[in-house]
C-alpha cells in the first residue's frame, strides 16, 4: 500500500481543509490525492462520510481552492474573488447537515443520506462564511515560511502568530536560523 503524507489538522476546520494542500509556494504536497484520502480526512474531522468518487474529490478540490484564494486575499485585505466566493455560497447553500448537541456537549454532524459529502462540504463551506465574514474573533494571516504562505486564521490573544503551524513551518524556521547561526559561529 503506498503511503500517503499524513494530514495537518488545527482547530480551523476551513483551515484544515486548506491544509490539505501544503507548500504551496515551494514543492506542493497533496494530502489528499485520493478519493479515498478524502473520506480518511473527512473521517479525521468527525465528519461522517464513508466513501467518495473522483467526481467528489473534484468538488471538494475546487472548493478548497476557492476557500483558499479568498483567505489570502483576507489576509491581505483584499476584496475577495467574486467566482471564488460563489462556490464557497453555492456550496453553503448545498450542504444539508444538521448540528447536533450530545448530552457530553459535543457538537456531531448529521449528514444526509443521498448527498454526504455534500453535506460535509456545506459544513466547510459554512465555516468558511463564518470565519472570513469577521464572524468569529481573530485575524487573517500568511504564513511566514517562504515556501508554505498559507493562509491561517490567529486566534492567539497578542494576534501575533507567524506560522501557520508551529509544529512544521514554526520548527523548519526555527532550524534554519539555529544552523545559519552555527554555521556562522563555526566560521568565526
Ligand atoms: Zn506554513
Amino acid at each position: 500500500m503506498a503511503a500517503f503524507p499524513d494530514f495537518r489538522l488545527g482547530n480551523v476546520l476551513a483551515t484544515s481543509f486548506t491544509a490539505t494542500l501544503t507548500e504551496r509556494a515551494g514543492d506542493p504536497v497533496e494530502r489528499i490525492p485520493t478519493p479515498q484520502r478524502l473520506t480518511d480526512w473527512f473521517v479525521a474531522v468527525s465528519l461522517p462520510v464513508h466513501a467518495c468518487t473522483t467526481d467528489d474529490l473534484a468538488r471538494a478540490v475546487a472548493l478548497r481552492e476557492a476557500i483558499h484564494r479568498s483567505a489570502t486575499a483576507a489576509a491581505s485585505d483584499e476584496i475577495l474573488p467574486r467566482r471564488a466566493v460563489r462556490l464557497i455560497n453555492a456550496s453553503s447553500a448545498r450542504g444539508r447537515a444538521a448540528a447536533a448537541l450530545t448530552p457530553e456537549r459535543e457538537r456531531r454532524w448529521l449528514l444526509s443520506q443521498d448527498t454526504p459529502v455534500g453535506d460535509a462540504l456545506g459544513v466547510i463551506a459554512a465555516d468558511a462564511v463564518a470565519l472570513l465574514s469577521g464572524e468569529r474573533a481573530g485575524r487573517w494571516a500568511l504564513c511566514a515560511s517562504p515556501t508554505c504562505r498559507a493562509a491561517f486564521f490567529d486566534t492567539s490573544r497578542s494576534r501575533s502568530r507567524r506560522w501557520c503551524e508551529m509544529n512544521t513551518c514554526g520548527n523548519k524556521e526555527k532550524k534554519a536560523r539555529f544552523t545559519a547561526a552555527h554555521s556562522a559561529s563555526v566560521r568565526l
